[in-house]
């Protein structure tokens, strides 16, 4: 039987990173940084590695309980520091926020980056080559999924794909890993968390997820703070009404679905590592 691997991940970022509070520059105490905490706790639960792609102004607020998170096996990854989407930063202000942030993070956790996740899945392949440039090992930024605003394509061209959504270059000192889509009567499902899993109906996403888990080798997960916090979020009086509903929907039973996800994934047998684990395995 070919091995299967599952890589859980959270993007470390506050409240007030979502994108439609910051189209707006509206600002908050709530940070929901609780989730961090509750999606650890349910790591820890089931002895699982996650990867934590790491926002750099939110070290100072949890610096202590970031070093507590890496002592027990958890990863440190890069999210950059403006969390503005790249493909809106020229490529000279790019390569900047990743070294800043990169030799921030390092500095005040004592750990050594070694990959990216861009802020909405925003990436192309000439910022892919500026990673490459400046020392990193892989992206995780790839997904197909073409609905969201600002996003770029990562054609992968000069990969080879080792993993249904994973791929490694050609020299084999770069890898590419994608977040999970499935196609259901020719629609495109983003199945790896996220605010999708949150807000659409579970009894339409669980079985489309439990086919793919059972039909595949790979899959990754990924969610915000904001989507499992139980803070309250305050009423943005700005905000139109759909993003008031993207903010709070579904929050109370989303820890339930990732729970159901990972029984799923473990009765398939799949083994629970990080990014950087399989940067090591292919
Ligand atoms: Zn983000």
């Amino acid at each position: 039987m070919r091995p299967k691997y599952a890589v859980f991940t959270i993007d470390v970022e506050t409240l007030c990173d979502a994108e439609c509070l910051m189209r707006y520059n509206l600002d908050s105490d709530v940070t929901a940084l609780d989730g961090l905490d509750r999606y650890i706790d349910l790591m820890d639960k089931y002895n699982i590695k996650a990867t934590l792609f790491v926002l750099s102004p939110v070290v100072p607020i949890i610096k202590d309980k970031l070093k507590r998170y890496i002592q027990n096996g958890h990863r440190i990854e890069l999210h950059g520091s403006s969390h503005k989407s790249p493909m809106l930063l020229t490529d000279e202000e790019f390569r900047k926020e990743m070294i800043e942030s990169k030799e921030m993070i390092e500095r005040e956790l004592g750990v050594t980056i070694k990959g990216y996740r861009a802020p909405l899945f925003s990436l192309d392949d000439k910022k892919l080559k500026i990673l490459e440039e400046l020392g990193f090992k892989y992206d995780a930024s790839k997904l197909d999924y073409t609905h969201a605003r600002n996003v770029g394509t990562i054609t992968v061209e000069y990969f080879k794909q080792f993993l249904r959504g994973a791929y490694k270059s050609a020299q084999n000192n770069f890898y590419e890993f994608s977040a999970i889509t499935s196609s259901f009567f020719g629609k495109i499902f983003p199945i790896s968390g996220g605010g999708y899993l949150r807000l659409a109906p579970w009894q339409y996403m669980k079985p489309i997820i439990e086919n793919y888990i059972k039909a595949n080798d790979y899959y990754v997960f990924y969610l915000h703070p904001l989507d499992i916090t139980e803070e309250k979020i305050p009423h943005f009086n700005k905000l139109k009404m759909y993003d008031r509903y993207y903010l709070t929907a579904g929050i109370k039973s989303y820890l339930q679905k990732v729970e159901q996800i990972i029984i799923c994934l473990i009765q398939n047998h799949y083994n629970f590592v990080t990014f950087n684990d399989l940067t090591h395995i292919y």
